[in-house]
């Protein structure tokens, strides 16, 4: 089937690719010292995130996956956020950084937070490729955000269209034909 829409570059792949450069150094500030950090991506959006991110990251680490519930192959976000896929390992006592790519009305990512620290982590800290503060409806934010941007739809760099896009390297804006 063909795509019936079109994608206008928003954050090409040399700025994701710098900024998450800025941020790695940040990360490792936080966590320095730490024995081993658990960095949880939120699948599937995050994963080439932060498979770019933890390549970056000059700290021992472990890398674990949760899957969260969201659009479906809608333009629309669900309010309830269910665990369709649990993490592999345990995150007592350990640090803990989640990788989301998104956050949107902040549902996912609150959910995920309030999931994940009753597990009871030494420290849990949270990392957002894109941020889009304008439709936040639960008061959240992530510990670092790569870039704020408006209320589009986008797709690219891991974060698909109705499991389309994922592969483009670069952040693009969904347009629709009129
Ligand atoms: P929230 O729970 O914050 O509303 O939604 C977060 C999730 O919605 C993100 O992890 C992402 O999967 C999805 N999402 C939010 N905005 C967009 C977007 O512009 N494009 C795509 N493809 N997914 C989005």
């Amino acid at each position: 089937m063909g795509q019936d829409y079109s994608i206008d570059q928003m954050i090409s792949a040399k700025s994701i690719a710098a900024r998450i450069e800025a941020l790695a150094r940040e990360i490792e500030g936080r966590f320095g010292g730490t024995d081993k950090l658990v960095v949880v991506g939120l699948l599937r959006g995050s994963f080439v995130f932060i498979a770019d991110l933890v390549r970056e990251l000059d700290l021992p680490v472990e890398v674990d996956f949760l899957e969260a519930s969201s659009y479906g192959d809608a333009m629309e976000s669900s309010r309830e956020v269910r665990i369709l896929k649990d993490l592999r390992g345990e995150i007592a006592g350990r640090d803990v950084l989640v990788v989301e790519d998104i956050v949107d009305t902040g549902h996912t990512l609150s959910a995920v937070v309030k999931l994940l620290s009753s597990r009871e982590p030494a420290r849990l800290e949270t990392i957002a490729l894109l941020d889009k503060p304008s439709r936040r409806e639960v008061d959240i934010r992530a510990t670092w955000t790569g870039f704020e941007i408006p209320d589009a739809f986008v797709v690219g760099y891991g974060i698909d269209y109705a499991q389309r896009n994922r592969n483009l390297p670069y952040i693009g804006e969904v347009r629709l034909p009129d």
